[in-house]
């Protein structure tokens, strides 16, 4: 009984393991670093809770409510204080509050008279059918105005992929934008005329859909999958080549720990590896990629005519032949490594309650760059859920670096600190220093889907066709956000489950 192999521990490749895993079918996880939950990092000390990567899980999809109620999580899962639905946006070095509403926008100080003509002449503006691909910029200008791209679209686009929005593309960044346009002719009818379609299907847009994490933050979904599939999951190794045999793949395994970056770098492996490893040999019937895209590049993956899909035609002894070492060729994966993951640096900061003037109720503050603060934007931890800070206190996430700066994400925790307290003072009116102080830097945060990435989508699933058996998931293919990330492990297991019926693989 072969198990199927999956390449990381992160939130796509336990889903797909726990799912494959319910369905009858043997997994194995492999991970490089010594943890499970890839970029999913939350912090319990001393009464403050740290989220340093994702903070919030969205409920875009019902897949993503099933996979807490499978894990037995439905206890566990926190629901935000309703209170915590203000979102705010700088403008003028102030706070202002997002409108939640039609008539919210049309009375906000956040937007001009201009902008607000604008979003009103939306509807007639023609739709464009050149199919040239735009990025998220040109789009917004073109549809809406100069002011709606620096004052909301940069701070979602911040938000989302601490991206550019020059750079990255409508298409693949912003599929469901893009929809709206070439279903409805422009967004303000797509958004009024497409939510019975949506109700149909079952998907939430993100801005409307539930948020929540868990008592002990997001952490928990990693842990409590991890430890359903116990032994399955095999930290500290790294797989490094990938060979396709007459019944599946042979993989070369990396084992032993492996040096940590001087802050916590979430992502390590390959070009990393200490001389004290060890390498080993496994195989198995197929292999789900839930790594990142930079690693897919460094990985050797050598595939051969030989094992091409089984017909019924071909003779057992055949099948089961190993692929003679001359027939296999080795794929092309280097063009991965041109994707773009721009370095974020997370500073999670505790104040007393009373050294911050601003009430931060709500769920956080997003910064345009035309502002010209440091920091991208605010979380406002303890307020949006319950126990992250000891009484009488608070605590603020704040992001640094992405394609705006990336190189301030890479200062020194001390600096990172000081530079944050610096905007929070003027943002927040924070005086004195802080209670908790932690700061993550995340080398490669998230790959920006840019002008062009259908590129790489296209490549894999050109190499899944060539080298069947090995397939992708994950944030690097189908959408950056946790709750995409779920989704994506959850649709790849019926993928492989009927690949393994398909090719009739032995379990
Ligand atoms: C700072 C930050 C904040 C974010 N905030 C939010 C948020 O608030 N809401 C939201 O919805 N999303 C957010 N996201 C995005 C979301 O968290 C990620 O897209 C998602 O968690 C990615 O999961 P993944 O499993 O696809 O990849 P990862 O978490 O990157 O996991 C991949 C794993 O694969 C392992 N690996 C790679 N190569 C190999 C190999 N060769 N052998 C063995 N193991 C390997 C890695 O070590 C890693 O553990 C945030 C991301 C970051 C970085």
């Amino acid at each position: 009984m072969k198990s199927v192999a999956i390449i990381g521990a992160g939130i796509t490749g336990l889903t797909a393991a726990f799912y494959l895993k319910r369905k009858g079918i043997p997994v194995t996880v492999y991970e490089a670093s010594g943890r499970v939950g890839g970029v999913i990092q939350s912090l319990r000390q001393d009464g403050w809770l740290a989220e340093f990567g994702p903070n919030t899980l969205l409920e875009t999809s019902p897949k993503i409510g099933q996979l807490v109620r499978d894990a037995g999580l439905q206890p566990r899962r926190l629901d935000p204080d309703p209170k915590a639905e203000a979102r705010y946006v700088v403008r003028y070095q102030r706070l202002i509050a997002m409108p939640g509403s039609p008539l919210g926008f049309f009375t906000t100080k956040l937007f001009t008279a201009g902008a607000k003509l604008a979003v009103l002449r939306e509807p007639f503006r023609p739709r464009r059918r050149d199919g040239v691909e735009e990025s998220i910029a040109q789009f917004v200008v073109r549809r809406l105005n100069q002011e709606f791209l620096d004052q909301a679209i940069d701070t979602l686009v911040a938000g989302i992929y601490a991206g550019d929005p020059h750079r990255l593309s409508l298409t693949h960044a912003f599929p469901k934008l893009k929809a709206l346009e070439d279903n409805y002719g422009s967004l303000i009818k797509g958004q009024i005329f497409g939510a019975r379609d949506r109700k149909k299907s079952g998907e939430v847009a993100k801005d409307r859909a539930p948020k929540f994490s868990f008592d002990e933050g997001l952490q928990v979904l990693p842990d409590t999958l991890a430890a359903q599939l116990g032994d399955a999951v095999k930290l500290n190794t790294t797989v490094t080549r990938l060979t396709q045999i007459a019944d599946g793949w042979a993989l070369t395994l990396s084992e032993g720990r492996v040096p940590r970056a001087p802050l916590i770098a979430h992502e390590i492996g390959g070009s990393q590896s200490s001389p004290l490893r060890k390498e080993t040999q496994t195989e198995h019937s197929a292999v789900i990629y839930c790594g990142t895209a930079f690693r897919l590049a460094e990985l050797n993956v050598m595939c051969g005519r030989a094992a091409l899909p089984r017909s019924p035609e071909v003779g057992a002894a055949q099948q089961h032949r190993p692929t003679a070492d001359n027939e296999l060729e080795p794929l092309d994966l280097s063009p991965f490594s041109e994707i773009r993951y721009p370095p974020v640096a997370s500073v999670v900061l505790g104040f007393r309650r009373e050294d911050v003037a601003h009430p931060c109720e709500g769920f956080g503050v997003l910064i345009p760059k035309i502002e010209g603060f440091k920091i991208l934007g605010t979380i406002f931890s303890s307020s949006l859920f319950p126990n992250r800070a000891p009484a009488g206190h608070l605590t603020l996430t704040s992001y640094i670096g992405g394609e705006r700066h990336p190189e301030l994400a890479l200062l020194p925790a001390e600096k990172l600190v000081a530079l944050t307290c610096e905007d929070l003072r003027v943002l927040l009116g924070v005086t004195g220093s802080p209670a908790f102080q932690h700061c993550v830097l995340y080398p490669r945060a998230i790959p920006q889907y840019n002008v062009g990435y259908g590129r790489y989508r296209g490549l894999m699933t050109e190499i899944e066709s060539k080298a069947p058996g090995l397939f992708f998931a994950g944030h690097y293919r189908d959408g950056v956000s946790l709750g995409d990330t779920i989704v994506s492990g959850v649709n790849v297991v019926e993928r492989v489950a009927n690949f393994l019926e398909t090719t009739d693989k032995p379990r």
